[in-house]
């Protein structure tokens, strides 16, 4: 394989949000460390899913990469440029770049607001067309994304959650962006209307060259989408790795947990289904060492105080685990 062009590269991310307390509870007490030292680049061209389960500090990955939310600690660089040191105005105009669809479109959507002047609102802050330009282009927009142009003049609440999905990317791909970042983008939908929209994420995906960030507690889903997949616990990357690694050769005790739980097909022979012992602990006061280690089936002394780096134990496939501290990286 060539070498492949970094389009997002992601250093040691910590996201840390104060808790209150104290007589007048303006004294921060403790806090929620939603992301812990998370690391990883995402390759132009290709999908990248974030996978875990809920609280794990997913979506709190991605809106802090594009600065929804502040970093505590960590850098996020996109072609290059290192987005912490953009002021607000420079980061303003970089969103044209980095656009985000939400689990929720009807949520990101005024419901005061026609589905054509939705759409066209990312356009006109970026200032790009004429009145006459932005309509047409927005009906385009609208039958690229499988909606009738005809139905520009309606509101939110006139479509269905499916159709929702699909103004929230046409609104994303309307200022003609780099990366989206697609938060459990089809989870609040039936099942069947799911493959629709991932099919069409898809196929823009490659009409308008695209580079995606999946964020998903579904690993079906991702699987479908996704060509590389890191999976978070509690905070921490612990595993990354090609797809078809990881859904077929799980190294690390969790994902191999998460995916015993996943249906396989008839034809394949069933994995053993592994139940994850306790729930998730708190991330205002996670274990020591390795976090997994209070559900871990595979638990030793040392994962009780020494906390496991990532590290790359074959070639593209990454760790965080004490199990393969002796593997040699075989290239
Ligand atoms: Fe389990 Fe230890 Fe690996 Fe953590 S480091 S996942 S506790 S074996």
């Amino acid at each position: 394989m060539g070498e492949r062009e970094v389009l997002l590269e992601v250093k040691g991310l910590k996201k840390y949000f104060p808790i209150k307390g104290g007589i007048f509870g303006k004294k921060t007490v403790n806090h929620v460390r939603a992301v812990e030292d998370v690391s990883f680049n995402v390759y132009k061209g290709e999908t990248l899913g974030i996978v875990g389960e809920s609280g794990c500090g997913k979506s709190t990955t991605g809106r802090t990469i594009l600065r929804l939310i502040d970093p505590t600690e960590g850098s996020v660089t996109f072609e290059g440029v290192d987005l912490a040191s953009l002021s607000a105005s420079d980061m303003r105009k970089k969103r044209k770049d980095l656009q985000i669809v939400f689990q929720d479109p009807f949520a990101s959507l005024n419901p005061r607001f026609k589905v054509g002047k939705a759409i066209e609102e990312p356009l006109k802050i970026f200032g790009t067309y004429s009145d006459s330009q932005r309509k047409e282009k927005v009906k385009d927009l609208m039958k690229q994304v499988g909606l009738k142009p005809e139905h520009i003049d309606r509101y939110p609440h006139q479509f269905s959650g499916g159709q929702r999905q699909r103004i929230g990317m046409a609104r994303a791909l309307s200022v003609q962006p780099k990366l989206i970042i697609l938060d459990e983008p089809v989870s609040a939908l039936d099942v069947s209307v799911q493959s629709q929209v991932l099919n069409l994420m898809q196929q823009l995906q490659e009409e308008y060259s695209l580079t995606y960030l999946f964020i998903s507690h579904d690993l079906s889903v991702v699987k479908h989408l996704c060509d590389r997949v890191a999976v978070m616990y509690l905070g921490h990357m612990v595993e990354l790795a090609d797809k078809r690694h990881l859904y077929n050769e799980p190294l690390h005790p969790y994902t191999k947990a998460l995916l015993s739980a996943v249906p396989t097909p008839n034809l394949k022979p069933k994995r053993e289904r592994i139940i994850l012992q306790g729930s998730v602990p708190s991330p205002s006061n996670p274990p020591s060492g390795c976090v997994f280690h209070t559900r871990c089936h595979e638990c030793m002394d040392i994962c009780k105080t020494e906390k496991p780096e990532m590290r790359e134990v074959r070639e593209g496939r990454y760790v965080a685990c004490h199990l393969y501290n002796e593997e040699e990286r075989t290239v």
